[in-house]
């Protein structure tokens, strides 16, 4: 199946060939699972690939590779327009905090706009700077939804993006129940996908009734010439971006420049650098004071800060192992390779330093102060990295 960017709507899915292959095969013998958990890495394309389920559920002339991408149902798909086709992700919490009614609309309100703006701009990087939850107004509307059942085409399909979100938030409990239910007893002609970046946090009660199916990125010549080809990046900062996205194309976006500006990712990696370097310092005052750049609240954001610096503390291993080749952080390169000489480095600490990152973005999902955590993740990597000088 050939497909081309569009003007507007999703853009053409890459990669996932294994996936696709089995999931038509089950969709041809009538054995697709009702619920599909799609996991992975942020942004490899498990939301697009989740679109692409709803596109071979409504098609007329599914195929053994999927959807025929030339039918009405295939075109409407396409352009995130198709009725049968419902997308729900985390959401800003509405800022009217009225009755459970008022709520659901604003959050309807929210979702529809977000579908507008991701129609308009096919590649988007994404924003990592906002706390967004699936409320229990969400979970409400998607059941709301689903009960009505399948319009005239006999299928319907929900997508549910980055289920993980439904833990970190009050009355969660009550908006895994509302979503367990119809889980559990889906109106006729009704499928589930569900994507998680994180399906260790997922409920076990929601892991156990779905089919788990794992994702991978691109290769990294394939996605830099995603960039070059279909995004329009120049083709050093495709390179660049291609290196360090390690095959995801969400990743890769936000390390573009965005009109002359670092994009957000290039702005998250440079942080990453400069928390690492205070924390490779001698005085807890250099640490602290970094610490203190940071905002009191919204730890939950720190995800992408914290993949940034494992990157950095893989890189800086390489570096202490002498391979050059394997570093990521191709522009920091020399400054990586001086290190082992300038520091006491343990030749342990970058792994011991990316399990302490670990552990770190495990607190984050709770609801913790991130000038408390990062002095205490500074603390703890300068403590794995370096042996003690005394
Ligand atoms: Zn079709």
């Amino acid at each position: 199946m050939s497909e081309t960017t569009p003007d507007s709507g999703l853009p053409p899915l890459h990669g996932h060939e294994n996936a696709r292959d089995a999931l038509a095969t089950a969709w041809k013998r009538g054995r697709l699972p009702r619920t599909l958990l799609l996991h992975g890495r942020p942004g490899i394309g498990k939301q697009r690939l989740a679109h692409w389920i709803g596109q071979l559920v409504v098609c007329t002339e599914p195929g053994s590779e999927g959807p025929c991408g030339r039918c009405r149902e295939c075109r409407l798909a396409r352009r995130i327009e198709h009725s049968g086709i419902h997308w729900y992700m985390p959401l800003e919490r509405p800022r009217s905090r009225g009755s459970r009614d008022r709520n659901a609309e604003a959050l309807e309100d929210a979702r529809i706009q977000w579908i507008e703006e991701a129609r308009r701009t096919p590649y988007r990087p994404r924003r990592h700077d906002i706390v967004r939850g699936l409320h229990l107004g969400t979970v409400r509307n998607l059941r709301k939804s689903a009960m009505k059942g399948a319009g005239p085409g006999g299928k319907q399909l929900f997508i549910l993006a980055d289920a993980e979100e439904l833990v970190a938030q009050e009355a969660s409990q009550e908006a895994a129940n509302a979503l367990l239910k119809i889980l559990e007893e889906p109106p006729e002609g009704t499928w589930f996908v569900l994507t998680s970046s994180e399906p260790g946090r997922l409920l076990d009660t929601i892991r156990s009734r779905s089919t788990a199916l794992h994702l991978t990125g691109l290769d990294e010549s394939r996605l830099e010439q995603v960039l070059t080809d279909e995004v329009g990046a120049p083709a050093e900062e495709a390179a660049r971006a291609a290196r360090l996205a390690e095959g995801s194309l969400g990743r890769a976006l936000g390390l573009l420049s965005d009109d002359g500006d670092p994009g957000p990712l290039e702005a998250i990696r440079q942080d990453a650098f400069h928390l690492l370097r205070a924390a490779l310092q001698p005085e807890p005052g250099a640490r602290f004071l970094r610490a203190l750049t940071y905002s009191p609240s919204g730890a939950r954001t720190l995800t992408e800060l914290f993949s940034a610096l494992e990157i950095w503390l893989r890189d800086l291993g390489a570096a202490a192992s002498g391979h050059r080749d394997s570093i990521l952080n191709a522009d920091a390169a020399d400054w990586l390779m001086k290190q082992p000489d300038r520091l006491p480095l343990d030749p342990a600490g970058p792994a011991r330093a990316v399990a302490a990152v670990q552990k770190a973005r495990e607190e984050a999902a709770g609801n913790v102060n991130p000038q408390l955590l990062l002095t205490g993740l500074m603390r703890a990597l300068n403590g794995a990295l370096l042996h003690s000088r005394s």
